[in-house]
């Protein structure tokens, strides 16, 4: 059989899948079993964050599986306490971790911490969740029900757990703000929604009404955080403090992991809360090897220069090609160019596959760009070259 076939006889088809088969990266360079080369704008949705075949990842995994890859969270787990340490420096944050092994999996976590709180903190229990119209927050039942958007609400799953609800823009969450609101849970840039950042004054003008009001505010940064904006967390970059904060796609480099960071550390208690994977060797020594990268690559200005050289081209693309796209969109290395309608986004990118270049869609019409954030300035070029040669036909 071929991998195809494989894949169609005994896997269940939950995904719409391009059967390119890579066997081995390099950086920002995906070579396929005929030995292709593909440029990765991609980095597996925000996931290889040191790109592809990183020595100083690889050498870190290596070294700690050959010692202990999981021993159980009844034990003191090493790594796992330094990379939360280190995550709270970096993000400069006051706070404790939980660790998962995905991105759902944290903002379940987040909820559970918010929910605990409006029933132990309150005489009058508080419950209510409330998130934003295009928002993405994951797969399970819960934060499928979370996510803001109807098309993730079908009756199939039926029924979704009581108390959330998603509302069009934050101007929206004051008014639907009531006595038995315990949380708000925002992405600071929405990513699968559109790659659309809010504006700043608006979201320091939120965080300062949820504080007198004792509402807690969840920052959704699973995709945002760990450089991907160009601070360690969007939240440093938009200079707010949230109650929560979750984490996970580039934050392991590829090896599964997720975090719940908050400054409410004393809700949680033991029993509360808990996983089998959550935060083992492998993974938590993956995340600090990872973090070792990207803050020597921000504290060099090296990211700095990488996001500036990726601007300049992108913005090249919008001007050049008024007829394909309205705007560019996004921050940092989270980047997006919105297309005049959903039909040119999906020829975008298909084009770009038969150009060798990896990108992505989000939301109705946006094609998105989340390289790697150790991406070179002649991968950036050849990247862009090969856009350009996809795109100049349509
Ligand atoms: C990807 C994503 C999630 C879900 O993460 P998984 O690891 O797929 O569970 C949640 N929130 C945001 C903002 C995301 O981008």
């Amino acid at each position: 059989m071929t991998l195809e076939q494989l894949d169609k006889q005994y896997g269940l088809q939950t995904y719409n899948r391009n059967y390119t088969n890579f066997v081995k990266g390099e950086g920002s360079i995906l070579f396929t079993d005929k030995g292709e080369e593909y440029i990765d704008f991609a980095s597996g949705i925000a996931v290889n964050s040191v790109g592809h075949n990183n020595p100083t990842l690889v050498e870190a995994i290596q070294n700690q599986v050959a010692k202990i890859i999981h021993i159980s969270n009844l034990q003191i787990i090493e790594p796992q306490a330094k990379l939360a340490e280190k995550i709270c420096t970096l993000a400069n944050y006051d706070g404790a971790i939980f660790f998962a092994n995905s991105g759902a999996e944290a903002n379940e976590g987040a909820i559970k911490i918010a929910r605990k709180y409006g029933e132990t903190r309150f005489e009058k229990k508080r419950y209510k969740v409330i998130t934003l119209e295009h928002s993405f927050h994951g797969r399970t039942i819960t934060t499928v029900k979370a996510t803001g958007q109807e098309v993730f609400h079908t009756p199939n799953f039926s029924p979704y757990p009581d108390g959330f609800s998603y509302v069009k823009g934050l101007e929206a969450v004051y008014e639907n703000i009531d006595d038995e609101t315990v949380a708000v849970m925002i992405e600071l840039v929405q990513g699968e929604g559109g790659v659309q950042p809010f504006d700043k004054d608006e979201i320091q003008k939120l965080e300062k009404h949820l504080k007198e009001k004792d509402i807690l505010l969840i920052v959704d940064e699973v995709q945002t955080g760990i450089y991907r904006t160009g601070k360690m967390l969007a939240s440093n970059m938009y200079e707010i403090d949230p109650d929560i904060v979750t984490m996970a796609k580039g934050l392991g480099g590829g090896v599964p992991i997720g975090a719940v960071m908050t400054k409410h550390k004393d809700i949680l208690v033991a029993g509360d809360h808990g996983s089998t994977f959550g935060g083992n060797y492998l993974s938590t020594r993956a995340g600090l090897a990872v973090l070792e990268v990207l803050s020597d690559l921000d504290e060099e200005g090296q990211l700095t220069e990488t996001l500036a050289y990726f601007t300049v081209k992108l913005k090249e693309m919008a001007s050049k090609y008024p007829n394909l796209f309205t705007e560019e969109v996004g921050l940092g290395l989270m980047r997006g160019l919105r297309a005049k309608d959903s039909e040119t986004m999906k020829t975008v990118l298909s084009n770009c596959m038969k150009n060798k270049l990896i990108v992505l869609p989000a939301g109705k019409n946006t094609v998105r760009f989340l390289p790697a954030l150790t991406i070179t300035t002649s991968e950036i070029d050849e990247g862009f070259k090969r856009f350009e040669k996809a795109i100049s036909s349509i």
